[in-house]
């Protein structure tokens, strides 16, 4: 598709092929120099490590076109960050930070045509990965890798956009076992796969996951960390080492306390507690900050007293400085906005 046919006004969360992307292979353990490619098919090996044992992570962030017509990204740095964790725990070789910054600049310059314009609501999606790419049949790590970075422009990650959505409490486990639900990975999703699908056949938008051991505390949904507001004003995350960290959910706490004047608790939270919250939102690069309007559990239905026309007010002051500063509307924390 050329960027000329595309309705970026209603664009929802899809895969649209864009012109290039970057590639990079370890081998002998060493990166090689990487590359632009325009290719956006992989041919490998029936038993490349990926296949058999899901040795593969990734990565996203957005790029986003400014009032005055300059491409930024938010924070990429941490996304290399956090995917250097991502690989140690799944034995891959780190790809290094200041390369994942430049090769997501690269891709996103290549692809500058495909950078929604300021003011869609769009933006575009930049999905970084990796994997083990050579036959790997006894259970053993991968020798040789593939790093890869694509973009897609997106719209709002949930149908409606910032309408307030309805989720349940999944009797499913967010993340394979083990500590593994703090890394970016696809084995996480894969285990989420089945229960997001008995949770949009039910008719919900996502899952609100509980903590595998107790059933007690909040976790988050299939890709998206939690924010609470309570009757006081004060923003409430849930702690714990077994969600992924979101760059989101740190830079929303952040604003909160530095910018907004707000008290901020990042805190283990009883899914007792959640009744007596004043608002609910799921916060990441895909949802932004997508408000939710109500908790379904096993019938009890939870109501925020926002409704579920519109965001509470709190919810909405967050999205408005999040998403100002990363449309460079509102001056920015020092080394948040990368110019492209
Ligand atoms: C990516 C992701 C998030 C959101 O993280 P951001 O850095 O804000 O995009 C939350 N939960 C899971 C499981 C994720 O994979």
């Amino acid at each position: 598709m050329s960027n000329k046919e595309i309705d970026w006004s209603n664009l929802g969360f899809g895969y649209i092929k864009t012109d290039y992307r970057y590639v990079s292979r370890f081998k002998d353990g060493k990166w090689d120099d990487g590359a632009i490619i325009t290719d956006s098919d992989i041919v490998l090996n029936e038993c490349a490590c990926v296949f058999q044992y899901a040795q593969t992570c990734f990565e996203g962030l957005k790029a986003y076109k400014t009032e005055d017509g300059r491409i930024v990204c938010f924070r990429p740095d941490l996304n290399a960050q956090r995917m250097a964790d991502t690989a140690k725990r799944l034995v891959m070789p780190v790809f290094p930070e200041e390369r994942f910054v430049d090769a997501v600049k690269q891709v996103v310059k290549a692809n500058a045509d495909f950078v929604p314009p300021y003011g869609t609501g769009a933006t575009l999606y930049i999905r970084p990965y990796m994997m083990g790419i050579n036959p790997v049949i006894g259970v053993k790590p991968a020798e040789e890798f593939e790093f890869r970075i694509f973009c897609t422009p997106v719209g709002p990650y949930f149908k409606g956009g910032a309408k307030p959505i309805t989720i349940k409490v999944s009797d499913y486990d967010r993340a394979a076992p083990h500590g593994t639900g703090n890394i970016k990975a696809g084995l996480n999703y894969a285990m989420s796969l089945y229960p997001i699908t008995v949770a949009h056949e039910e008719g919900f938008a996502e899952n609100m996951y509980l903590d595998a051991a107790t059933r007690t505390k909040v976790e988050e949904t299939g890709g998206a960390n939690f924010i609470f507001i309570t009757k006081d004003g004060t923003l409430v995350t849930p702690k714990s080492d077994s969600i992924l960290p979101s760059i989101t959910r740190r830079s929303i706490c952040y604003v909160a306390e530095n910018i907004l004047g707000m008290k901020v608790e990042h805190r283990e939270v009883e899914f007792a507690e959640v009744k007596d919250f004043a608002e609910c939102g799921l916060c990441g690069t895909a949802a932004v900050i997508s408000p939710v309007g109500r908790i379904v559990d096993h019938g009890k239905e939870i109501n925020f007293p926002a409704g579920m026309d519109e965001m509470g007010p709190v919810t909405k002051k967050l999205y408005e400085t999040l998403t100002g500063i990363q449309q460079c509307k509102v001056e920015a924390p020092e080394g948040w906005i990368v110019e492209i």
